[in-house]
């Protein structure tokens, strides 16, 4: 008999996907986690019915997330991840050759423990890294007590359920913005345009009232809702489009370049009126 794993990713659409089997399951004390075999796109993550990463598509997220912060910036050495268990974005940070210190703060354990098991490919560098430190908090109160500290901040959160509500809150950013040194940045996932019109729109509104530079981006991304998702830059001095592509090293990467570092800041026009809030 087939399998089927179903999200309803909105009450009238859902996303289906053959299933080869389920690998694990169980409650943790945040949140429902699943770690499920997919035909179409390998070993994937689910928490609260929701796809978090698989291993055919994780590479754009991860990537996008990383790379947009951490070229704008020019010379990160201290970075932070909030959420992002999985461990693919520390994967990227640590490809940064200025990078002296990658910090993770994952609320839930669970989902660190059961990647590095399932999603080894994801979760390489969550071990014996001496760069990479894990910490198992709530990204809230870590940020409550850092001030002037890392060069970028990258919220690589759940959707706005459960414990990851406050990490769209204006208080948060706030916060993020004073966790930051003087020249620092901070890029949030932003989720859809097609289906969370208004976070964006919120989003950008809490940004713009503390930090001079805000820049929202796209990339595509199959498993996700709608397969088209934002990030968003929030910046006290560097800005993308400043970024001189000539003088910048390279890395090893499937979907980000230099030229997707310009090219996904162009917006489509419903987007920019989100941003704008019109
Ligand atoms: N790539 C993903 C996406 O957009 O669907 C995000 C993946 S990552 C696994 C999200 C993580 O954020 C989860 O593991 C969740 O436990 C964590 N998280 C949620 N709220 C948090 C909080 N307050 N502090 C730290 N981590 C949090």
């Amino acid at each position: 008999m087939e399998m089927w794993y179903t999200e309803k990713q909105t009450p009238s659409v859902s996303l289906s996907l053959k299933t080869a089997k389920t690998l694990h399951v169980e409650q943790t004390d945040f949140q429902h986690l699943a770690m499920i075999e997919t035909e179409a796109f390998g070993r994937m993550l689910v928490l609260d019915g929701m796809v978090q990463t698989s291993v055919m598509d994780e590479f754009v997220y991860h990537e996008m997330i990383t790379h947009p912060a951490l070229y704008t910036h020019q010379n990160p050495k201290n970075v932070l991840v909030i959420g992002g268990g999985d461990g693919g974005t520390i994967r990227e940070i640590i490809k940064h050759p200025s990078v002296e210190k990658a910090t993770l703060v994952e609320i839930d354990g669970r989902v660190i423990e059961l990647s590095k098991q399932y999603l080894p490919e994801i979760a390489v560098a969550l071990t014996g890294n001496p760069k990479v430190d894990v910490r198992v908090e709530d990204g809230i109160k870590h940020i409550q007590e850092s001030k002037d500290t890392y060069d970028v901040i990258l919220v690589d959160s759940t959707e706005p359920v459960g414990p990851a509500v406050g990490l769209f809150s204006q208080d948060f950013y706030k916060g993020i913005f004073e966790a930051l040194k003087e020249d620092g940045l901070m890029v949030a996932q932003t989720e859809s345009p097609f289906f969370n019109a208004d976070l964006i729109t919120n989003v950008n509104k809490r940004l713009n009232n503390i930090f001079p530079h805000v820049q929202t981006y796209l990339a595509s991304i199959p498993t996700y809702p709608s397969g088209l998702w934002s990030f968003t830059m929030a910046s006290k001095k560097y800005k993308t489009e400043d970024v001189n592509t000539e003088s910048l090293y390279n890395i090893d990467t499937k979907y980000f370049t230099l030229d997707i570092l310009k090219a996904a800041t162009r917006l489509p026009k419903f987007v920019q009126d989100l941003v704008k809030g019109d």
